[in-house]
């Protein structure tokens, strides 16, 4: 059987894990959302209230921790936490452990075993450059931070929840900056990556696009 192996890469905001599981299940294809994968980590040193940094606390935390995804929702320890990541402090503590060497050996080793077998489509910073540099189909999406911003905002305000652009667009462009920024597995294009600004593009026309690529 041949593999279908997709990656898409870019910055947080792009639309990246809304176009990747719409794919995957028009495709019929399993969905990985390493983004997830370290949210978690974060939301775990978080309610420990652990320094987010090396040393010895990290990797018996790390050595303890179990993730996994099912049915689209991601498990920490054995707990279904999809609700809980996905709140400015976690986005943060994400983006800050992300840049430990620990919590990206253990998390990179999860996501190469993944995307060694099957046909996926996973997301993430580093999948085409790193996690599965020999993957099928590449693709980076970005927006520009501005875009990205605003509709983070929208969403936000859509759940009721408080939220002010400028801040939003600060977190934005820390968490870039971070992510580009950072000794190991920086966020980047891959050479052969295909990019896809999504700035004046809707969801439906992003998913087309790339299926149309794909169908190829
Ligand atoms: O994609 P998402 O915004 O959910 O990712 C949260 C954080 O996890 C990112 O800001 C980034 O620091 C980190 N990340 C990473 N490598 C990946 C996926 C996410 O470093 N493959």
């Amino acid at each position: 059987m041949t593999l279908c192996r997709i990656a898409i890469d870019g910055p947080g905001g792009a639309g990246k894990s809304t176009v990747a599981k719409i794919l995957a299940q028009d495709l019929k294809l399993d969905y990985v959302d390493t983004g997830a994968m370290y949210r978690a980590i974060g939301l775990k040193l978080l309610n420990l209230g652990m320094e987010i940094v090396e040393g010895p606390a990290l990797d018996e935390m790390l050595e303890k921790t179990d993730i996994d995804f099912s049915d689209g929702k991601i498990y920490l320890d054995g707990e279904d936490v999809s609700g809980f990541i996905r709140t400015p402090e976690v986005s943060m503590a994400a983006s800050a452990c992300s840049a430990l060497g620990e919590v990206r050996k253990k998390l990179v080793a999860l996501q190469k075993d993944m995307g060694g077998r099957k046909s996926l489509v996973m997301d993430g910073r580093d999948i085409g450059t790193n996690v599965m540099p020999d993957a099928e189909y590449k693709f980076y999406i970005t927006a520009t931070a501005e875009e990205r911003a605003r509709r983070r905002y929208l969403e936000l305000k859509e759940k009721g929840e408080e939220a002010d652009y400028d801040q939003v667009l600060e977190e934005i462009n820390q968490r870039d900056y971070n992510d580009m920024h950072r000794d190991l597995d920086p966020l980047k294009r891959a050479d052969d990556a295909v990019l896809v600004d999504t700035t004046e593009m809707d969801i439906e026309t992003v998913v087309k696009n790339l299926k149309n690529m794909i169908e190829k």
